[in-house]
């Protein structure tokens, strides 16, 4: 698959303020961030989006989403509240095609998001 921007984070090419990481998962701050809290986790091998993911790799999304919570539960704001989504495509809003979990907290989020 074609290189992005993450994947150059994940391998310390361009700078990123890493907040999480273990062997399969990077946390970092999203550069634009749309809440006070807004960490994107990314798994360190490339997948470029959700429609491309493989049942091998159902583990591989389970732990995108325990690293988010756990960060969540870490940081003190999991019983408060937050929102994780997963951005696919054009029509998802994705712009940036390594798959990504977005971590939104801080702030009372609104449903539905528009
Ligand atoms: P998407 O729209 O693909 O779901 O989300 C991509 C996110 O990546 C956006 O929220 C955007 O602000 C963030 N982003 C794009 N480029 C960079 C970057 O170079 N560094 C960081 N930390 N975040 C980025």
């Amino acid at each position: 698959m074609s290189d992005t921007i993450f994947s150059k984070i994940v391998r310390r090419e361009i700078p990123a303020d890493i907040v999480y990481e273990d062997d399969e998962v990077l946390g970092f701050r999203d550069l634009n961030p749309q809440a006070p809290v807004h960490v994107l986790f990314i798994p360190k091998q490339s997948l470029a989006t959700l429609n491309d993911a493989t049942p091998e790799q159902a583990t591989l999304l389970g732990n995108l989403l325990l690293a988010a919570a756990n960060y969540a539960k870490q940081e003190g704001f999991a019983e408060q509240g937050y929102r994780t989504v997963i951005n696919c495509n054009e029509d998802g809003g994705q712009t940036v095609f390594h798959i990504h979990v977005h971590l939104l907290a801080g702030r009372r989020l609104h449903w539905p998001p528009g």
